[in-house]
């Protein structure tokens, strides 16, 4: 049997993050994930010159812990900013492409939005804030700026990064920085200006919003958190496995590659795992907080990667395109990436990524291999203008518990996980679950939690 101070549960970024800080305080630790590769969903294929993501395709430097973590690991990798040149977020509305506008000149002029919504908006500093702190995304838009502000800029926005629909997701655990703009300064407009200037300037300035991947791709961020921490500390390829309380610790149960048992005794665990994960780990918990602990929708969708050696289709001058659920279309989205970062594809070719499902169409991510390429093939023949459609690279990629959805229940859960660690000392119940679903977020929770042990 080994033994450790803290094991912490899943190899993904959270479950990384939080071992490289720990292998800084020289702490005792082991990380233990059921697969037998570090990354959890992020992971990057290289393949007939092209390289593509199977998972999340970029981040955003939105807190200062992730210029802190680039840091720390600028021996083993290359950050990579995005091409500023290709900042721009094209919308669709009635079948044709408009830039999602960057001021106020490009407020005024878009289509994207009603002149009725563009006077209204005058009025929004003015409008009192809510006063349910359970409500949804939607609601919230349509009380404080407006029904085509909500069809055109926030529901391609939560498409872009819940996959999700705006209807559903509850403001205060979705998006925590526009709910405390409308609580702490009554308005989006003024608090964005009237926003507190942080204590510690400097700290809070190295989160510079920036958009982000790593030199190669992503699976090098995970990597280099590996070789940070050091293979020793990484037990992978764990199966079964299953916590017990044990001489006021805990003991994990469960069976390596060759099916022999693995025990490791541990003071304090912390878990990163899924909610869909909980309850085969912890069956010691009571059935309620169980129940809420886990109550967590991931949504399912389709990544496609498709490249083209030669690319003949209309500029991909932006980061991406938009497609708001009102126009009706079968993918939501498409990033440009070889315009985003370079190296992507080869010289004079492309390399895109299109995401399918999503909340609202989950009936999508049924459809096989040849539907799906038959429904891409006819999306992107029109949204990009491509005569012909033989691409050099065509890869579907399916995920079945993509993206979270912090929607009505997320109080219960947060209860219940608060609740489940008072009442289990050592335990930590953390992972995408709470705080969040970028990696982002997920890096600041994996370095808060180190910060704590
Ligand atoms: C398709 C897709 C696109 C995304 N796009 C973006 C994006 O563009 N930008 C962005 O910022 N974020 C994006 N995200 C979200 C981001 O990738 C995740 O928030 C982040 O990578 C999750 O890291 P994690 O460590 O919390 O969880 P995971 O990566 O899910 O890791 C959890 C780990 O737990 C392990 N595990 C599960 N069950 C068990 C068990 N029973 N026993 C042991 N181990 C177990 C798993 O094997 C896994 O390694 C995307 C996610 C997906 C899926």
């Amino acid at each position: 049997m080994k033994q450790t101070d803290i094991i912490i549960l899943g190899a993904g970024l959270t479950g990384l993050t939080c071992a490289h800080y720990l292998n800084k305080k020289n702490l005792d630790f082991l990380l233990v994930d059921k697969q037998s590769r570090i990354g959890g969903v992020i992971r990057t294929h290289k393949e007939k010159g092209f390289v593509y993501e199977n998972g999340p395709n970029t981040g955003i430097i939105s807190h200062p812990e992730v210029a802190d973590l680039f840091n720390d690991l600028k021996e083993y990798m290359a950050l990579e900013i995005a091409n500023e040149k290709s900042d721009k977020r094209y919308v669709l509305k009635k079948g044709k492409w408009h830039a999602l506008p960057s001021g106020l000149f490009s407020g005024i002029s878009t289509p994207l939005f009603s002149w009725k919504d563009k006077f209204r908006l005058l009025g929004e500093p003015f409008r009192p804030p809510g006063k349910n702190p359970d409500e949804n995304l939607a609601d919230m838009v349509r009380r404080r700026m407006g029904v085509s502000f909500l069809n055109y800029a926030v529901d391609p926005f939560i498409l872009g990064i819940y996959a999700g629909d705006p209807a559903q997701l509850v403001t205060r655990y979705a998006l925590p920085k526009l709910y405390n703009l409308e609580q702490d300064y009554g308005s989006f407009i003024g608090g964005s200006i009237r926003i507190k200037r942080p204590e510690n300037v400097s700290e809070a300035k190295k989160a510079t919003r920036k958009t982000f991947s790593v030199k190669g791709g992503l699976s090098g961020l995970v990597e280099s958190l590996q070789q940070s921490i050091g293979a020793s500390k990484c037990l992978l390829g764990v199966e079964n496995i299953v916590i017990e309380q044990a001489d006021g610790g805990y003991l994990l149960k469960g069976t390596d590659s060759n099916g022999d048992p693995v025990e490791i005794k541990t003071k304090k665990i912390v878990s990163t795992v899924g909610a869909y994960a909980i309850r085969s780990l912890f069956p010691f918990f009571d059935a309620d907080h169980l129940a809420n602990a886990e109550n967590l929708h991931y949504t399912r969708v389709i990544e496609v990667a498709v490249g083209f050696n030669e690319w003949k289709g209309r500029p991909l001058d932006a980061f991406g395109a938009l497609i708001p659920h009102l126009e009706k279309r079968d993918i939501l989205g498409i990033m440009f990436m070889s315009s985003l970062f370079e190296g992507r594809c080869p010289e004079n070719g492309a390399l895109v990524t299109i995401f399918i499902g999503g909340v609202r169409r989950q009936d999508l991510c049924d459809l096989n291999d040849a539907q799906v390429r038959e429904l891409v093939e006819r999306e992107l023949k029109d949204l990009l203008v491509l005569d012909d459609f033989n691409p050099d690279l065509f890869r579907i990629m399916r995920h079945s518990h993509a993206i979270p959805q912090y929607r009505a229940e997320s109080k219960q859960r947060y209860e219940s996980i608060d609740a489940l660690q008072n009442k289990y000392p050592g335990l930590i119940l953390a992972g995408n679950i709470r705080d969040g679903i970028g990696m982002a977020d997920r890096i600041k929770q994996g370095k808060t939690i180190a910060e704590g042990l």
